[in-house]
């Protein structure tokens, strides 16, 4: 068989694409390997929603140039959104690359390096097909190579809000739903797997429903369908928008036992003018509304953000209104980043006098204040016992495994290795707090319905 290397960078979506062109891949011939040198095939699948992130990018495809000089019959590709932000540019800085495919044309990843072997000559495809329908077959009817306790369930792709900052509607398109039935079959397959926990997963998941179906389904009726599904026993969407969050989806939290009791919903400022600017489509005070309402039905909902700041020519006291919120919400945990203009969007064109400088200290600011909030929660688990859905092995020191808790918790934790395997329910006494990230000792563990309790004095595994 041959060997296809893949890396990939950025979000969710971007795992549930290379896991799909694993998938693939595999039914063309070739095996994952974890060794670039080894690999006949070489992916990256790219993120661009930030600087950063493409600078990364463009210097790990540079450093692979000299295996393409050692082995000609290598395959060099990128994928995913920087290959479609940046199409046959990139072939021009970088033309030792063979293939260069769009987050649309995942798909299609066979037939474009098919395409590389018998043409001998570079493909890009960066083409949207709008009157294609989101559909993925492959995953609803064959075993995935990796079934794991917990999986990712691709609901909705793109995205039609348009913020102004944002790369998104333009490197994965406009808003396309998957149906319904096709995700339930997705879910019956991989729970017929060992799944416990279903995520679902989208740029713009509660918008889910609006376009690309043929018979409309709003989202929280997903959420219904997909938890009345036998084995699934934890529930959990993300991305959300405020704006697309209705009040059936705040009692669907309230109703549905199996949805977990987290929510991640980004607000990305705590000014209204800025709010505005960005195109978010909402206020702070119609935000808090929101938060208020869901806590006001599930009181222990822990919730967490995503923050941009120094959007160009916020203000010091506008600045200030964002703290206030992260405040008032009272976030367990955020993704803070410093705004960076990004190609083809509006907000590139923005005056903005506001120094580097002053937007540094103020993401400095914004990280201590989530560190006090995150920590200030973790405590109230301390000593208590949590709910763990055991993901595996952990290489923190002085535990055993790791999981994560309903309210999205890293729970790294000691327990018995003969008695506790992955898919395991453990609970756990937490002991000591870091970050957002707990240390604890297992105490019970729940098997196909049969609880076994550990003894206390059982001697903790040594690493
Ligand atoms: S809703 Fe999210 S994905 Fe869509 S444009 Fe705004 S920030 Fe980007």
């Amino acid at each position: 068989m041959k060997q296809v290397y893949l890396d990939t960078y950025g979000c969710q979506m971007n795992v549930a694409d290379t896991s799909r062109m694993e998938l693939l891949l595999f039914h063309s011939g070739y095996l994952r390997t974890g060794e670039v040198e080894d690999a006949d095939l070489v992916l990256i699948n790219t993120c661009s929603i930030r600087e950063k992130a493409e600078q990364k990018i463009y210097s790990l495809a540079g450093s692979l140039k000299p295996l393409k000089e050692a082995n000609p019959d290598l395959i060099l590709g990128v994928t995913g959104c920087l290959a479609q932000q940046e199409g046959e540019q990139m072939l021009q800085k970088m033309p030792f690359l063979d293939l260069i495919l769009g987050p649309d044309g995942v798909e299609n990843i066979v037939q474009a390096v098919d395409e590389v072997r018998n043409t001998n000559h570079p493909v890009v495809w960066t083409h949207f097909d709008s009157a294609k329908n989101y559909r993925i077959p492959e995953l609803s009817n064959e075993t995935p190579l990796h079934p794991g306790p917990s999986a990712f369930v691709n609901i909705i792709k793109g995205c039609d809000k348009f913020c102004t900052f944002c790369v998104v509607p333009f490197t994965r398109g406009r808003e396309k739903s998957r149906e319904a039935e096709e995700i339930e079959r997705e879910v019956r397959l991989l729970v017929s797997r060992g799944a416990k926990e279903i995520i679902l997963l989208g740029q713009n998941v509660n918008a889910y429903g609006k376009r690309g179906l043929d018979q409309p389904v709003p989202f929280h009726e997903l959420l219904y369908r997909v938890a009345s599904i036998p084995g699934v026993e934890r529930l959990r969407f993300t991305t959300s928008h405020p704006m697309d969050f209705t009040r059936e989806c705040i009692e669907a939290y309230r109703d549905i036992d199996v949805l977990v009791n987290h929510l991640h919903l980004p607000v990305q400022s705590g000014s209204n003018r800025v709010l505005q600017e960005m195109r978010r489509g909402h206020t702070v005070e119609e935000y808090v509304a929101l938060i208020d309402a869901l806590r006001a039905e599930v009181p222990d909902i822990s919730l967490s953000t995503d923050i941009i700041v120094g959007f160009p020519e916020e203000t010091d006291s506008e600045f200030e209104d964002t703290l206030a919120l992260m405040e008032r919400v009272e976030f367990s945990s955020s993704y803070m980043f410093c705004y960076s203009p990004r190609p083809d969007t509006p907000a590139q064109d923005f005056p903005d006098s506001v120094p580097l400088s002053v937007k540094s200290a103020r993401l400095q600011r914004t990280m201590r204040l989530q560190d006090r909030l995150t920590g200030e929660q973790g405590r109230r688990f301390l000593n208590r016992e949590v709910e763990v859905l055991v993901e595996g092995r952990t290489s923190k020191r002085g535990a055993d495994f790791k999981g994560r808790n309903p309210q999205y918790w890293m729970v790294n934790f000691t327990g018995d290795r003969e008695m506790i395997q992955p898919g395991d329910w453990v609970t756990v006494v937490v002991e000591e707090v870091f970050g957002h990230a707990f240390k604890g000792r297992a105490v019970s563990r729940v098997r196909e319905g049969k609880r076994v309790d550990f003894k206390a004095d059982a001697p903790a595994a040594i690493e």
